[in-house]
Protein backbone atom coordinates (compact mmCIF):
# COMPACT_ATOMS: atom_id res chain seq x y z
CA UNK A 1 0.00 0.00 0.00
CA UNK A 2 1.08 3.48 -0.84
CA UNK A 3 2.02 5.56 2.27
CA UNK A 4 0.59 9.13 2.26
CA UNK A 5 0.42 12.09 3.89
CA UNK A 6 -2.13 15.02 2.87
CA UNK A 7 -1.54 18.44 5.47
CA UNK A 8 -3.40 21.43 5.26
CA UNK A 9 -3.20 25.12 6.57
CA UNK A 10 -6.15 26.68 7.34
CA UNK A 11 -7.78 28.84 4.62
CA UNK A 12 -6.34 32.79 5.27
CA UNK A 13 -9.17 35.06 5.86
CA UNK A 14 -8.05 38.39 2.91
CA UNK A 15 -8.93 41.03 5.07
CA UNK A 16 -5.05 41.32 6.04
CA UNK A 17 -1.62 40.12 5.13
CA UNK A 18 0.83 37.84 6.39
CA UNK A 19 1.77 37.86 10.26
CA UNK A 20 3.48 35.91 12.52
CA UNK A 21 0.74 32.64 13.32
CA UNK A 22 0.32 32.67 9.36
CA UNK A 23 3.54 32.17 8.88
CA UNK A 24 4.48 29.69 11.52
CA UNK A 25 1.34 27.22 10.17
CA UNK A 26 2.59 27.60 6.38
CA UNK A 27 6.48 26.91 7.58
CA UNK A 28 5.10 24.26 9.64
CA UNK A 29 2.69 22.25 7.19
CA UNK A 30 5.67 23.37 4.62
CA UNK A 31 8.06 21.43 7.23
CA UNK A 32 5.98 18.23 7.69
CA UNK A 33 4.89 18.09 3.89
CA UNK A 34 8.81 17.87 3.06
CA UNK A 35 10.05 15.31 5.41
CA UNK A 36 7.39 13.18 4.09
CA UNK A 37 8.03 13.28 0.37
CA UNK A 38 11.78 12.70 1.71
CA UNK A 39 10.20 9.55 3.32
CA UNK A 40 8.86 8.89 -0.57
CA UNK A 41 5.21 9.20 0.85
CA UNK A 42 2.18 10.43 -1.81
CA UNK A 43 2.23 13.66 -0.50
CA UNK A 44 -0.03 16.89 -0.70
CA UNK A 45 0.43 20.41 0.95
CA UNK A 46 -2.89 22.33 0.69
CA UNK A 47 -3.02 26.12 1.30
CA UNK A 48 -5.47 28.96 0.39
CA UNK A 49 -7.78 32.05 1.12
CA UNK A 50 -10.69 32.07 2.50
CA UNK A 51 -12.88 34.83 0.32
CA UNK A 52 -16.54 34.84 1.32
CA UNK A 53 -18.68 36.45 3.80
CA UNK A 54 -19.24 39.57 5.57
CA UNK A 55 -15.99 40.67 7.36
CA UNK A 56 -14.56 40.51 3.30
CA UNK A 57 -17.47 42.74 2.67
CA UNK A 58 -16.65 45.05 5.65
CA UNK A 59 -13.07 45.47 4.54
CA UNK A 60 -13.91 45.53 0.96
CA UNK A 61 -16.30 49.36 1.90
CA UNK A 62 -13.68 50.68 3.97
CA UNK A 63 -11.58 49.94 0.85
CA UNK A 64 -14.09 51.28 -0.97
CA UNK A 65 -14.03 48.47 -3.77
CA UNK A 66 -16.20 45.30 -4.53
CA UNK A 67 -15.28 42.45 -2.65
CA UNK A 68 -14.11 40.48 -5.67
CA UNK A 69 -11.44 42.96 -5.80
CA UNK A 70 -10.57 42.82 -2.01
CA UNK A 71 -10.08 38.99 -1.93
CA UNK A 72 -8.39 39.18 -4.93
CA UNK A 73 -5.65 41.69 -4.08
CA UNK A 74 -4.99 40.17 -0.73
CA UNK A 75 -5.22 36.53 -2.04
CA UNK A 76 -2.20 37.29 -4.99
CA UNK A 77 -0.71 39.08 -1.86
CA UNK A 78 -0.72 35.14 0.39
CA UNK A 79 0.20 33.08 -2.69
CA UNK A 80 3.22 35.18 -3.67
CA UNK A 81 4.35 35.84 -0.29
CA UNK A 82 4.51 31.86 -0.11
CA UNK A 83 6.11 31.69 -3.26
CA UNK A 84 8.64 34.41 -2.58
CA UNK A 85 9.57 32.66 0.27
CA UNK A 86 10.15 28.90 -1.11
CA UNK A 87 6.72 27.26 0.46
CA UNK A 88 6.45 24.24 -2.34
CA UNK A 89 2.55 24.25 -1.60
CA UNK A 90 0.52 21.50 -3.68
CA UNK A 91 -2.55 23.86 -4.54
CA UNK A 92 -3.30 27.14 -3.36
CA UNK A 93 -7.25 26.82 -3.02
CA UNK A 94 -9.25 29.98 -3.22
CA UNK A 95 -12.82 29.67 -2.06
CA UNK A 96 -13.84 31.75 -5.06
CA UNK A 97 -12.38 28.63 -7.91
CA UNK A 98 -14.54 27.61 -9.81
CA UNK A 99 -14.31 23.79 -9.25
CA UNK A 100 -14.65 24.59 -5.54
CA UNK A 101 -18.09 26.37 -5.91
CA UNK A 102 -19.03 23.79 -7.35
CA UNK A 103 -18.11 20.84 -4.89
CA UNK A 104 -20.04 22.87 -2.08
CA UNK A 105 -23.07 23.12 -3.98
CA UNK A 106 -23.04 19.42 -4.69
CA UNK A 107 -22.39 18.78 -1.30
CA UNK A 108 -25.07 21.17 -0.02
CA UNK A 109 -28.01 19.63 -2.62
CA UNK A 110 -26.71 15.95 -0.88
CA UNK A 111 -26.92 17.11 2.38
CA UNK A 112 -29.75 18.90 2.40
CA UNK A 113 -32.46 15.71 0.19
CA UNK A 114 -31.24 13.51 2.85
CA UNK A 115 -32.55 15.27 5.69
CA UNK A 116 -29.56 17.05 7.38
CA UNK A 117 -31.10 21.13 6.35
CA UNK A 118 -34.07 22.59 8.03
CA UNK A 119 -35.44 26.08 7.11
CA UNK A 120 -35.98 28.51 10.36
CA UNK A 121 -37.05 31.31 11.79
CA UNK A 122 -34.72 32.62 14.29
CA UNK A 123 -33.89 35.62 16.19
CA UNK A 124 -31.16 36.40 17.84
CA UNK A 125 -28.19 38.54 18.99
CA UNK A 126 -25.63 38.85 15.84
CA UNK A 127 -21.88 40.00 15.65
CA UNK A 128 -20.43 40.49 12.50
CA UNK A 129 -16.86 39.75 13.58
CA UNK A 130 -18.17 35.82 14.36
CA UNK A 131 -20.18 35.82 11.48
CA UNK A 132 -22.87 34.01 13.80
CA UNK A 133 -25.90 34.50 16.02
CA UNK A 134 -24.34 34.46 19.64
CA UNK A 135 -25.37 32.43 23.22
CA UNK A 136 -25.09 34.16 26.45
CA UNK A 137 -22.35 32.60 26.70
CA UNK A 138 -20.50 34.26 23.89
CA UNK A 139 -20.87 37.59 25.87
CA UNK A 140 -19.23 39.74 28.58
CA UNK A 141 -21.38 42.58 29.59
CA UNK A 142 -23.56 42.66 26.56
CA UNK A 143 -20.27 42.38 24.38
CA UNK A 144 -18.89 39.30 21.82
CA UNK A 145 -16.50 38.09 24.14
CA UNK A 146 -13.79 37.82 21.36
CA UNK A 147 -14.73 40.87 19.26
CA UNK A 148 -15.92 43.16 22.29
CA UNK A 149 -18.49 44.57 20.70
CA UNK A 150 -22.47 45.14 20.65
CA UNK A 151 -23.69 42.19 18.65
CA UNK A 152 -27.10 43.19 16.49
CA UNK A 153 -30.28 41.98 17.32
CA UNK A 154 -31.17 40.35 14.11
CA UNK A 155 -34.21 38.18 12.98
CA UNK A 156 -34.27 36.50 10.02
CA UNK A 157 -35.26 32.86 8.32
CA UNK A 158 -32.21 30.84 7.54
CA UNK A 159 -31.56 27.31 6.59
CA UNK A 160 -30.23 25.16 9.63
CA UNK A 161 -27.35 22.17 9.01
CA UNK A 162 -28.68 19.95 12.17
CA UNK A 163 -25.66 19.35 13.63
CA UNK A 164 -26.50 18.46 16.98
CA UNK A 165 -28.15 15.17 15.82
CA UNK A 166 -24.39 14.08 15.56
CA UNK A 167 -22.99 15.18 19.15
CA UNK A 168 -23.24 11.96 20.61
CA UNK A 169 -21.94 10.43 17.94
CA UNK A 170 -18.85 12.60 17.80
CA UNK A 171 -18.40 12.48 21.61
CA UNK A 172 -17.90 9.25 21.38
CA UNK A 173 -15.85 9.03 18.55
CA UNK A 174 -13.25 11.51 19.89
CA UNK A 175 -12.93 9.20 23.01
CA UNK A 176 -12.45 6.40 21.30
CA UNK A 177 -10.22 8.22 19.16
CA UNK A 178 -7.41 9.84 21.65
CA UNK A 179 -5.45 10.55 18.56
CA UNK A 180 -7.72 12.35 16.46
CA UNK A 181 -7.39 15.79 18.51
CA UNK A 182 -4.04 16.47 19.73
CA UNK A 183 -2.77 17.58 22.29
CA UNK A 184 -4.91 16.06 24.54
CA UNK A 185 -6.12 19.52 26.52
CA UNK A 186 -7.86 20.59 23.05
CA UNK A 187 -9.69 16.95 23.25
CA UNK A 188 -11.17 18.03 26.47
CA UNK A 189 -12.13 21.11 25.73
CA UNK A 190 -13.87 19.94 22.15
CA UNK A 191 -15.64 17.15 24.52
CA UNK A 192 -16.72 20.19 27.23
CA UNK A 193 -18.46 22.02 24.11
CA UNK A 194 -20.30 18.88 22.84
CA UNK A 195 -22.40 18.06 26.67
CA UNK A 196 -25.95 18.61 26.39
CA UNK A 197 -25.35 21.96 28.99
CA UNK A 198 -23.11 23.76 26.36
CA UNK A 199 -25.33 25.81 24.62
CA UNK A 200 -24.31 24.35 21.27
CA UNK A 201 -26.85 23.44 19.08
CA UNK A 202 -27.23 23.58 15.09
CA UNK A 203 -25.41 25.40 12.86
CA UNK A 204 -27.33 27.82 10.90
CA UNK A 205 -25.53 27.64 7.35
CA UNK A 206 -27.26 30.41 5.23
CA UNK A 207 -27.63 34.02 4.87
CA UNK A 208 -30.06 36.20 2.94
CA UNK A 209 -28.87 37.39 -0.77
CA UNK A 210 -31.01 40.54 0.55
CA UNK A 211 -27.84 41.22 3.21
CA UNK A 212 -25.28 39.40 1.88
CA UNK A 213 -24.65 38.38 -1.38
CA UNK A 214 -20.75 37.57 -1.39
CA UNK A 215 -21.01 33.85 -1.65
CA UNK A 216 -21.70 30.40 -2.74
CA UNK A 217 -25.48 30.68 -3.97
CA UNK A 218 -27.76 28.06 -2.07
CA UNK A 219 -28.45 24.99 -5.06
CA UNK A 220 -32.20 24.59 -3.58
CA UNK A 221 -33.04 28.16 -2.71
CA UNK A 222 -31.54 31.74 -4.98
CA UNK A 223 -32.57 33.96 -2.21
CA UNK A 224 -29.58 32.68 -0.32
CA UNK A 225 -25.56 32.10 -0.25
CA UNK A 226 -23.87 29.38 1.96
CA UNK A 227 -21.99 30.65 5.60
CA UNK A 228 -18.67 30.86 5.27
CA UNK A 229 -17.71 27.74 7.27
CA UNK A 230 -20.15 25.80 5.64
CA UNK A 231 -18.12 26.70 2.53
CA UNK A 232 -14.78 27.34 3.75
CA UNK A 233 -13.85 23.59 5.65
CA UNK A 234 -15.35 21.76 2.47
CA UNK A 235 -11.32 23.58 0.83
CA UNK A 236 -10.09 20.71 2.19
CA UNK A 237 -11.89 17.78 0.21
CA UNK A 238 -11.50 20.36 -3.18
CA UNK A 239 -8.54 20.56 -3.03
CA UNK A 240 -8.10 16.65 -3.34
CA UNK A 241 -10.72 15.90 -6.29
CA UNK A 242 -13.66 15.34 -4.18
CA UNK A 243 -15.32 12.72 -5.08
CA UNK A 244 -14.08 10.73 -7.66
CA UNK A 245 -10.21 12.27 -8.06
CA UNK A 246 -7.86 9.44 -8.46
CA UNK A 247 -6.27 10.00 -5.16
CA UNK A 248 -9.35 10.94 -3.34
CA UNK A 249 -9.59 8.26 -1.10
CA UNK A 250 -5.67 7.73 -0.07
CA UNK A 251 -5.49 11.34 0.83
CA UNK A 252 -8.21 12.05 2.49
CA UNK A 253 -7.61 8.91 5.02
CA UNK A 254 -4.10 10.38 5.72
CA UNK A 255 -4.91 14.32 6.17
CA UNK A 256 -3.91 16.02 8.91
CA UNK A 257 -5.26 19.60 9.48
CA UNK A 258 -2.75 22.29 11.11
CA UNK A 259 -4.84 24.74 12.95
CA UNK A 260 -3.97 27.47 15.72
CA UNK A 261 -6.68 27.49 18.83
CA UNK A 262 -8.99 29.97 17.81
CA UNK A 263 -10.48 27.90 15.01
CA UNK A 264 -11.04 24.73 16.92
CA UNK A 265 -15.07 24.59 17.29
CA UNK A 266 -15.38 24.62 13.50
CA UNK A 267 -12.71 22.08 12.78
CA UNK A 268 -13.51 19.79 15.73
CA UNK A 269 -17.51 20.10 15.75
CA UNK A 270 -18.79 21.83 12.59
CA UNK A 271 -16.42 19.78 10.52
CA UNK A 272 -16.57 16.11 11.38
CA UNK A 273 -20.62 16.47 11.54
CA UNK A 274 -20.79 17.45 8.25
CA UNK A 275 -18.70 15.04 7.55
CA UNK A 276 -20.71 12.57 9.01
CA UNK A 277 -23.60 13.87 6.87
CA UNK A 278 -22.12 13.60 3.79
CA UNK A 279 -20.88 10.22 4.52
CA UNK A 280 -17.13 10.67 5.13
CA UNK A 281 -14.76 9.68 7.43
CA UNK A 282 -13.66 12.34 9.83
CA UNK A 283 -10.51 13.88 8.93
CA UNK A 284 -7.14 11.79 10.13
CA UNK A 285 -6.20 13.88 12.52
CA UNK A 286 -6.69 17.54 13.52
CA UNK A 287 -3.45 19.14 15.27
CA UNK A 288 -3.86 22.13 16.83
CA UNK A 289 -1.38 24.85 17.75
CA UNK A 290 -1.24 27.61 20.01
CA UNK A 291 -0.94 31.28 19.56
CA UNK A 292 2.56 33.70 18.85
CA UNK A 293 2.78 36.71 21.02
CA UNK A 294 4.43 39.34 20.25
CA UNK A 295 6.62 41.24 23.01
CA UNK A 296 4.02 39.20 25.07
CA UNK A 297 0.91 40.03 23.84
CA UNK A 298 -1.50 38.73 21.17
CA UNK A 299 -0.80 39.20 17.54
CA UNK A 300 -3.93 41.16 16.65
CA UNK A 301 -4.23 43.84 13.47
CA UNK A 302 -5.41 46.64 15.65
CA UNK A 303 -2.16 46.09 18.00
CA UNK A 304 -0.25 46.63 15.17
CA UNK A 305 2.22 44.60 16.36
CA UNK A 306 2.45 41.92 13.77
CA UNK A 307 5.68 40.23 12.13
CA UNK A 308 6.03 40.62 8.69
CA UNK A 309 7.78 37.42 7.12
CA UNK A 310 9.43 39.28 4.38
CA UNK A 311 10.31 41.79 6.73
CA UNK A 312 11.98 39.60 9.17
CA UNK A 313 13.84 37.79 5.63
CA UNK A 314 15.45 41.25 4.81
CA UNK A 315 16.66 41.49 8.31
CA UNK A 316 17.67 38.00 9.20
CA UNK A 317 17.06 35.73 6.17
CA UNK A 318 14.09 33.22 6.22
CA UNK A 319 15.81 30.51 6.81
CA UNK A 320 17.17 32.12 10.40
CA UNK A 321 13.13 33.32 10.91
CA UNK A 322 11.97 29.93 10.03
CA UNK A 323 14.42 28.25 12.39
CA UNK A 324 13.55 30.22 15.17
CA UNK A 325 9.79 29.76 14.35
CA UNK A 326 10.25 26.21 14.14
CA UNK A 327 12.51 25.68 16.90
CA UNK A 328 11.04 28.28 19.55
CA UNK A 329 7.70 27.10 19.94
CA UNK A 330 6.27 24.00 21.46
CA UNK A 331 3.40 22.57 19.69
CA UNK A 332 -0.03 23.62 21.00
CA UNK A 333 1.13 26.24 23.67
CA UNK A 334 1.61 29.81 23.12
CA UNK A 335 4.99 31.26 22.19
CA UNK A 336 6.00 34.55 22.30
CA UNK A 337 8.55 36.44 19.81
CA UNK A 338 10.78 38.87 20.80
CA UNK A 339 13.94 39.88 18.66
CA UNK A 340 16.60 39.29 21.38
CA UNK A 341 15.42 35.66 21.52
CA UNK A 342 15.57 35.67 17.89
CA UNK A 343 19.08 37.04 17.96
CA UNK A 344 19.98 35.02 20.65
CA UNK A 345 19.02 31.97 18.49
CA UNK A 346 20.66 32.90 15.14
CA UNK A 347 23.39 33.00 17.62
CA UNK A 348 23.73 30.02 19.39
CA UNK A 349 22.08 27.22 17.25
CA UNK A 350 23.14 28.42 13.55
CA UNK A 351 25.97 30.81 13.72
CA UNK A 352 28.38 29.10 16.64
CA UNK A 353 26.45 25.85 16.18
CA UNK A 354 26.03 24.97 13.01
CA UNK A 355 27.96 27.35 10.96
CA UNK A 356 31.24 26.95 13.63
CA UNK A 357 31.00 23.54 12.23
CA UNK A 358 30.44 23.82 8.34
CA UNK A 359 32.98 26.39 8.53
CA UNK A 360 35.90 24.43 10.56
CA UNK A 361 35.47 21.23 8.57
CA UNK A 362 36.03 22.97 4.79
CA UNK A 363 38.77 24.68 6.00
CA UNK A 364 40.34 22.19 7.21
CA UNK A 365 39.48 19.79 4.87
CA UNK A 366 40.95 22.68 2.29
CA UNK A 367 44.40 22.88 4.22
CA UNK A 368 44.96 19.40 5.33
CA UNK A 369 43.54 17.06 2.90
CA UNK A 370 43.53 19.19 -0.78
CA UNK A 371 39.96 20.44 -0.66
CA UNK A 372 38.60 16.71 -1.03
CA UNK A 373 36.87 14.08 0.54
CA UNK A 374 39.22 12.00 2.73
CA UNK A 375 38.93 8.32 2.55
CA UNK A 376 38.46 7.08 6.26
CA UNK A 377 40.29 4.61 8.06
CA UNK A 378 39.05 2.16 10.95
CA UNK A 379 38.83 4.68 13.80
CA UNK A 380 38.04 4.71 17.45
CA UNK A 381 35.29 5.11 19.89
CA UNK A 382 35.29 9.31 19.49
CA UNK A 383 34.36 8.45 15.65
CA UNK A 384 32.15 5.66 16.85
CA UNK A 385 29.93 8.60 19.24
CA UNK A 386 29.43 10.84 16.13
CA UNK A 387 28.05 7.97 14.11
CA UNK A 388 25.74 7.05 17.71
CA UNK A 389 24.67 10.97 17.83
CA UNK A 390 23.38 10.60 14.55
CA UNK A 391 21.68 7.46 14.55
CA UNK A 392 20.24 8.76 17.57
CA UNK A 393 19.07 12.14 15.83
CA UNK A 394 17.31 10.48 12.82
CA UNK A 395 15.71 7.93 14.96
CA UNK A 396 14.22 11.16 17.57
CA UNK A 397 13.93 13.06 14.06
CA UNK A 398 10.76 10.18 13.04
CA UNK A 399 9.75 9.99 16.50
CA UNK A 400 9.26 13.95 17.15
CA UNK A 401 7.65 14.63 13.53
CA UNK A 402 4.80 11.61 14.19
CA UNK A 403 4.11 13.05 17.45
CA UNK A 404 4.04 17.10 16.34
CA UNK A 405 6.94 17.77 18.49
CA UNK A 406 8.99 19.56 15.63
CA UNK A 407 11.03 21.81 18.42
CA UNK A 408 12.30 18.61 19.66
CA UNK A 409 13.13 17.26 16.05
CA UNK A 410 15.35 19.91 15.56
CA UNK A 411 17.11 20.08 18.96
CA UNK A 412 18.05 16.38 18.75
CA UNK A 413 19.67 17.40 15.39
CA UNK A 414 21.63 20.35 16.90
CA UNK A 415 22.30 17.95 19.58
CA UNK A 416 24.61 15.77 17.26
CA UNK A 417 26.16 18.61 15.37
CA UNK A 418 27.52 19.90 18.90
CA UNK A 419 28.54 16.25 19.50
CA UNK A 420 30.31 16.78 16.16
CA UNK A 421 32.33 20.18 17.27
CA UNK A 422 33.23 18.32 20.25
CA UNK A 423 34.79 15.20 18.68
CA UNK A 424 36.63 18.01 16.67
CA UNK A 425 38.10 19.87 19.88
CA UNK A 426 38.86 15.94 21.20
CA UNK A 427 40.89 15.21 17.94
CA UNK A 428 42.41 18.76 17.40
CA UNK A 429 42.97 18.08 13.98
CA UNK A 430 45.11 21.42 13.73
CA UNK A 431 47.49 20.01 15.92
CA UNK A 432 47.30 16.20 14.78
CA UNK A 433 47.96 17.52 11.53
CA UNK A 434 51.50 18.41 12.77
CA UNK A 435 52.53 16.01 14.92
CA UNK A 436 54.20 13.08 13.34
CA UNK A 437 52.46 10.39 16.31
CA UNK A 438 48.87 11.35 15.43
CA UNK A 439 48.90 13.16 11.65
CA UNK A 440 47.35 9.91 10.70
CA UNK A 441 44.41 10.31 12.09
CA UNK A 442 43.61 13.21 10.40
CA UNK A 443 41.70 12.02 6.96
CA UNK A 444 39.67 9.74 9.31
CA UNK A 445 38.55 12.93 11.14
CA UNK A 446 37.95 14.83 8.60
CA UNK A 447 36.06 12.45 6.96
CA UNK A 448 33.63 11.99 9.94
CA UNK A 449 33.11 15.51 9.60
CA UNK A 450 32.15 15.78 6.06
CA UNK A 451 29.58 13.07 6.70
CA UNK A 452 28.12 14.17 9.51
CA UNK A 453 27.64 17.25 7.90
CA UNK A 454 26.29 15.35 4.62
CA UNK A 455 23.60 14.01 7.41
CA UNK A 456 23.15 17.29 9.34
CA UNK A 457 21.63 18.35 5.60
CA UNK A 458 19.80 15.28 5.21
CA UNK A 459 17.71 15.85 8.32
CA UNK A 460 17.53 19.90 8.15
CA UNK A 461 16.66 19.87 4.94
CA UNK A 462 12.48 19.44 5.57
CA UNK A 463 13.15 22.56 7.80
CA UNK A 464 15.73 24.69 6.17
CA UNK A 465 15.67 23.39 2.47
CA UNK A 466 17.99 26.17 1.89
CA UNK A 467 20.66 25.77 3.73
CA UNK A 468 20.85 21.94 3.60
CA UNK A 469 21.12 22.24 -0.10
CA UNK A 470 24.00 24.58 0.15
CA UNK A 471 25.77 22.93 2.91
CA UNK A 472 25.52 19.49 0.65
CA UNK A 473 26.88 21.81 -2.57
CA UNK A 474 30.09 22.62 -0.38
CA UNK A 475 30.10 19.23 0.00
CA UNK A 476 30.33 18.43 -3.54
CA UNK A 477 26.79 17.28 -3.43
CA UNK A 478 24.63 19.87 -5.41
CA UNK A 479 21.54 18.89 -6.02
CA UNK A 480 21.99 15.47 -4.47
CA UNK A 481 18.71 16.17 -2.13
CA UNK A 482 16.76 15.41 -5.07
CA UNK A 483 17.13 11.83 -4.49
CA UNK A 484 17.62 11.06 -1.06
CA UNK A 485 15.41 9.62 0.72
CA UNK A 486 14.56 8.53 4.46
CA UNK A 487 15.92 6.74 6.19
CA UNK A 488 18.31 5.10 3.59
CA UNK A 489 20.67 7.57 2.94
CA UNK A 490 20.61 8.76 6.76
CA UNK A 491 22.84 5.63 7.19
CA UNK A 492 26.41 6.31 8.13
CA UNK A 493 29.16 5.84 5.23
CA UNK A 494 27.53 7.41 1.97
CA UNK A 495 29.95 10.60 1.19
CA UNK A 496 32.16 9.20 -1.41
CA UNK A 497 35.71 9.85 -0.67
CA UNK A 498 37.31 12.44 -3.33
CA UNK A 499 34.75 14.63 -3.82
CA UNK A 500 35.80 18.44 -3.98
CA UNK A 501 34.48 20.52 -1.15
CA UNK A 502 34.14 24.64 -1.17
CA UNK A 503 34.69 26.95 2.04
CA UNK A 504 32.17 29.55 0.86
CA UNK A 505 31.19 32.45 3.21
CA UNK A 506 30.12 32.01 6.82
CA UNK A 507 26.77 30.05 6.50
CA UNK A 508 25.15 32.24 9.25
CA UNK A 509 26.92 35.35 10.08
CA UNK A 510 26.44 36.46 13.86
CA UNK A 511 23.77 39.04 13.94
CA UNK A 512 23.52 42.17 16.58
CA UNK A 513 21.03 42.63 18.93
CA UNK A 514 18.62 45.41 17.21
CA UNK A 515 19.16 49.24 18.51
CA UNK A 516 17.54 49.68 21.97
CA UNK A 517 16.41 46.14 21.89
CA UNK A 518 12.88 44.85 20.66
ZN1 LIG B 1 -17.76 38.19 17.85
Amino acid sequence: MTRAYYVTTPIYYVNADAHIGHTYTTVLADSLARYHRLRGERTFFLTGSDEHGEKILEVARERGEDPRATAEYFSVRFRKTWEELGIRFDRFIRTTDADHGEVVRRILQRVHDDGHIEFREYEGDYCVGCERFLTDRDLVDGLCRDHERPPERRSEGNYFFKMSEHFEWLAQYITEHPDFIRPERYRNEVLSMLKEDSGLGDLCISRPKARLDWGIELPFDENYVCYVWFDALINYLTAIGYPDGEDFELLWGASEHLIAKDILKPHAVFWPTMLRAIGLDTPHRLNVHGYWNVDGRKVSKSLGNKIDPLIMREQYGFEAFRYYLLRSMSFGVDANFTEESLVTRINADLANNLGNLVSRTLNMTGRFADGRVPAAGEGGEPEQAVRQAFAEAQRSVDACIESMEVHRALEAIFRAVDATNQFLEQREPWKAAKDPARADSVPTTLYTCCEALRITALLLSPFLPETAAEILKRLGLEGALEGMRLPDDAAWGAIPPGNETHKGAPLFPRVEMPEGGA
